[in-house]
């Protein structure tokens, strides 16, 4: 009786050690991203008008896009989109500070995508601006990549950081992963308090 106890307790005591041995080597949220803005978590669900220059199947993708975050978030993301007719072309002065959420098909010769790419060192293929998105058309180049690009700023327009390259995630600064991947969510998590891999 007392050999079973000695070795019920060895057990219980090496079962601690691993407990702390795999605490210790947990990645952390704060370890994975590059800080960026202030991060806000997004009042959810919310609704996003998109650009009517987008053709019925460019809105499919964008569906899709919205549809990825709300299944891998388990519903916790929640964003209707809806098409809207502008009243004039983006403006980041007005559009930025709109008071509704917006989504802007552009193209890389577009005036004021030129002043953009002007002033950074590097092109994109989504921007997040405020309260509006916009998608560099030209960049984007397959169906699986404007997805792609749309769930990365939808991320941003959620309040998430980007992801250091060693962890691929649609949140690396470079588009990576197509999909969200366990580092998206461990981050996303962390500001809307879902447990990770539970998610
Ligand atoms: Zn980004």
């Amino acid at each position: 009786m007392v050999g079973r106890i000695f070795v019920f307790m060895v057990f219980l005591i090496v079962l601690f050690g691993l407990q702390q041995s795999c605490v210790k080597t947990k990645v952390l949220a704060e370890d994975i991203i590059i800080p960026t803005n202030v991060v806000v978590p997004e009042n959810l669900p919310t609704l996003y008008y998109v650009d009517p220059t987008f053709d019925d199947h460019e809105f499919e993708i964008i569906q899709d896009g919205m549809d990825h975050w709300e299944d891998k978030s388990k519903g916790i993301v929640k964003i209707k989109i809806a098409k809207w007719e502008p009243a004039i072309p983006y403006n980041p002065d007005i559009y930025t500070t709109y008071p509704i959420k917006t989504i802007w098909k552009m193209h890389r010769s577009d005036d004021e995508i030129v002043k953009m790419f002007e002033s950074r060192d590097d092109e994109f293929a989504g921007l997040s601006y405020g309260d509006a998105v916009l998608i560099v058309m030209d960049h984007t180049q397959t169906d699986d990549r404007l997805k792609a690009v749309l769930v990365h700023e939808i991320g941003h327009q959620i309040g998430l950081h980007h992801i250091k390259k060693k962890y691929p995630a649609i949140m690396n600064s470079h588009l990576g992963p197509l999909e969200l991947t366990q580092w998206d969510m461990l981050q996303f998590c962390k500001f809307y308090r879902c447990k990770p891999g539970t998610i």
